[in-house]
């Protein structure tokens, strides 16, 4: 078994549901077993401004599964409820990312992991180091609380109060 972290976010329709139900799905996986989630942050859009802010978080799980089979299942989940996925970094109601892979170092075609940005986006850092306050990029070595606190700014990136998206936790 590998402890894998995910990046989970949307900012179409009812975003805390959306959230909820893909948690939901992810953890009913024979090979997934859910860990623990982050809270959830709020994050006003990168890149592409003109869109509704996202709701974003990220999961901890315990998988038998590869690190494409486990993406596989991602995307898919993604498709099942009806991933807008037309403009890089535009709006989407679910978006899954494989932020670690336990410590592996993955490139293949259609997967990188770590995820090329993870250590440059507030609202993967913040709930990230929720989960593990003391983690190392695997690549890069410096601690994730280190490229939290050397980002520029916090990028409009606030904590959702009384929020969740795991009932087991
Ligand atoms: P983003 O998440 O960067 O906004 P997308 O969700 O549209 O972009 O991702 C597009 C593609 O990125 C996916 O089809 C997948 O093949 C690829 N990809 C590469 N590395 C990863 C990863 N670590 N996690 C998820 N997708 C990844
Ligand atoms: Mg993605």
């Amino acid at each position: 078994m590998i402890t894998a972290y995910i990046g989970i976010g949307g900012n179409l329709g009812d975003r805390a549901d959306t959230l909820r139900k893909a948690v939901a799905v992810l953890d009913g996986e024979d090979e997934v077993r859910m860990v623990a989630v982050s809270g959830v942050y709020e994050t006003a859009p990168i890149g592409v401004t003109d869109q509704p802010s996202f709701l974003n978080a990220v999961l901890q799980v315990e998988t038998s599964l590869s690190g494409p089979a486990l993406l596989n299942r991602l995307l898919e989940i993604e498709r099942q409820f009806g991933r807008y996925r037309k403009k890089k970094w535009g709006p989407r109601t679910l978006d899954l990312d494989i932020l670690l892979y336990g410590e592996e170092v993955i490139q293949v075609p259609g997967l990188q992991v770590p995820h090329p940005y993870l250590h440059e986006r507030a609202f993967v850092l913040v709930p990230l180091c929720e989960l593990l306050p003391c983690g190392r990029h695997p690549v890069l070595g410096k601690q994730f609380t280190d490229f939290l606190a050397q980002l520029d700014s916090d990028q409009g990136v606030r904590r959702v109060g009384g929020l969740s998206l795991w009932a087991h936790q």
